[in-house]
């Protein structure tokens, strides 16, 4: 498949600022070492933080697929690297140098050529080895769960791992995020959320190497030492909260995979206490018998009254079905639940994506599920399934603009104007721009003023009244913006007043006059000599629009007049000054 480009894909997937800092970068010749293999560019560009960066986009029939470069950028799109590499190519293919694809490089090697060959990679480059072992591990994992589908019943497994150290850790860490806690912070305790996804990664390494009785040992005891100290604690770790959250259903995937006899249960259900973990308390109860069959409940345990739909439970079954490659009861088991999502992906997954896109079409309720299944489809190679079924997405529910950002730059790619519109639309209906608007509007075309329609409801629905305004300001609707920068006025001054005056200066200087007086005045009102700077700054307005409206000496006397008010205020006097 020859790499297909346009100057509009690249719009479509940068920033203005990278865009134009892009071309800057590619008009210093800054790109080099281009190379083109398969689908896939590669480069270097110099860099003011790094000698050089690499470089490296890879495209297939949607467009660009990926995109990476090794510079810190990270507001949004291409950096301007990644800019100038896909302008340097646009402008002139010829110069990238042509390697071979890597497959059609390995597809010459025999099986001891491919194994020197690798060990020399893994022994020089720790990603290489990671890949390597990762890979190795996948097989493993496959060949484990083919061998435990087709019957044979490994003897049960007896638990040998010590518990202590896991019990003595997750203590630490509570008690450190316990001394850094104070009430008035309410961000991430980053380290601790990183620590406990440690935890989680040891207990989910232990599932996966098929010793579910030593992930129950570990998720058990770190869950009864979150219990204890819970029971304790004067504060609340939203980590926590979601960490027990996993833990359940880590816990009951271990339930799941091993028999429990009575006393093991009667345990666990101590451990868990009288409340929470509905996922554990479901797998205790029904095992694999699938929800709201409350009859085949174990009587010990009892059913959870008032919960027909265990989704939790079902998350756990899921994920163990997963592991061991039972794909057709995971079907069966998602399909009868309502799990959408996972019921396709697994579809997908089988190489089954033409009947996941039509499931999809007819039972997806959020965009966000129709985002991650076309993303799926996609990397499987599926792009038409992936664009239709993202496109049919734009018409679920909120939050679009996410499943919106990506399907417009692969619309674009594929010259489908419509659907980029829909796409660019759903973005700007959450997250609005004035940069977003002016695409919007160049794509348009003759659907401009039903659209302009459109995009300004969404504004007078929205709190985005900056950007509003920046929108009404220009589309030199000065009235417009007047009116906004009335209704959004609130307390002393705001952001929006200050761009409406500006912006409407030398159109509208009346209402600048009387507004900047009235917003001077009442900072001036509060006494607080922090506030004086601002005042000053809105008289400078009023002044500016006496000009405008030749009014000079007006402003003159006004002044004069403020001074001799207030002459008794220094620091008001000194704000004056500079008038
Ligand atoms: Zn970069």
């Amino acid at each position: 498949m020859p790499i297909q480009l346009t100057e509009a894909m690249i719009r479509a997937g940068a920033l203005k600022e990278s865009l134009a800092r892009g071309h800057e970068c590619y008009h210093n010749g800054a790109v080099y070492d281009t190379a083109v293999s398969g689908n896939t560019l590669t480069a270097r560009c110099r860099g003011v933080y790094a000698p050089h960066y690499k470089l490296r986009v890879e495209f297939d029939a949607a467009g660009i697929l990926d995109a990476s470069c090794a510079c810190a950028y990270e507001f949004g799109g291409y950096c301007k690297h990644i800019v100038a590499l896909l302008l340097a190519y646009l402008n002139d293919p010829a110069s990238f140098e042509t390697q071979t694809a890597p497959q059609d490089l390995l597809r010459e090697l025999d099986r001891d050529q491919m194994v020197e060959l690798l060990t020399e990679l893994m022994q020089k480059n720790d990603d290489a080895r990671n890949t390597v072992e990762r890979w190795v591990a996948e097989l493993a994992r496959k060949g484990a769960a083919a061998t435990s589908a087709s019957g044979t019943k490994d003897t049960p497994q007896r638990q040998t791992v010590d518990d202590t150290p896991y019990r003595k850790r997750i203590r630490a860490l509570i008690r450190e995020a316990g001394e850094n806690y104070s009430p008035d912070y309410d961000g991430e305790h980053e380290e601790l959320a990183q620590e406990l996804d440690k935890i989680r990664q040891v207990i989910v390494d232990f599932l996966n190497a098929d010793q579910p009785r030593d992930a129950l040992a570990i998720a058990a005891a770190v869950l009864d030492e979150i219990r204890k100290c819970q029971d304790y604690a004067e504060y609340e770790l939203n980590e926590l909260d979601d960490f027990a959250h996993q833990l359940d259903i880590l816990i009951a995937e271990a339930v799941l995979s091993i028999e429990l006899n009575s006393a093991e249960k009667k345990k666990l259900l101590k451990t868990i206490g009288d409340d929470g973990y509905p996922a554990v308390r479901d797998a205790l109860a029904y095992g694999w018998t699938v929800a709201s069959r409350a009859d085949e409940a174990d009587p010990a345990i009892g059913a959870r009254p008032g919960d027909d739909y265990q989704a939790d439970v079902v998350e756990a079954q899921l994920n163990v079905l997963d592991r061991r490659g039972d794909h057709e009861r995971y079907l069966a088991i998602a399909l009868a639940a309502g799990r959408h999502l996972r019921y396709t992906q697994k579809l997908a997954e089988l190489g089954r994506g033409a009947e996941a896109a039509q499931y999809a079409a007819q039972h997806f309720k959020r965009a966000g599920d129709a985002l991650a299944l076309a993303q799926q489809l996609r990397t499987a190679g599926q792009v038409d399934e992936a664009v239709a079924l993202a496109g049919s997405g734009l018409r679920l529910a909120q939050p679009r603009a996410e499943l919106g950002r990506w399907l417009a730059p692969i619309a674009i790619s594929r010259k489908d104007n419509d659907l980029a519109l829909r796409a660019w639309i759903a973005v700007f209906d959450e997250h609005p721009s004035l940069s977003l608007y002016q695409e919007i509007k160049a794509l348009a075309g003759q659907m401009w003023d039903e659209t302009r329609i459109h995009l300004h409801e969404q504004l007078a629905h929205s709190w985005q009244h900056q950007v509003h305004a920046e929108i009404l300001l220009c589309e030199q609707d000065w009235d417009a913006a007047i009116a906004l920068a009335r209704k959004t006025r609130s307390g002393l001054t705001s952001q929006v007043v200050e761009i409406v005056a500006d912006g409407v200066m030398q159109h509208r200087p009346d209402w600048v006059v009387e507004t900047g007086k009235q917003c001077a005045q009442a900072l001036i009102d509060t006494i607080s000599s922090s506030r004086y700077p601002e005042a000053a700054a809105w008289l400078a307005r009023v002044k500016k629009a006496y000009r405008v409206l030749g009014q000079g000496a007006t402003w003159d006397a006004y002044l004069a007049r403020l001074k001799e008010d207030y002459r008794r205020r220094p620091s008001l006097q000194r704000a004056l000054k500079a008038l």
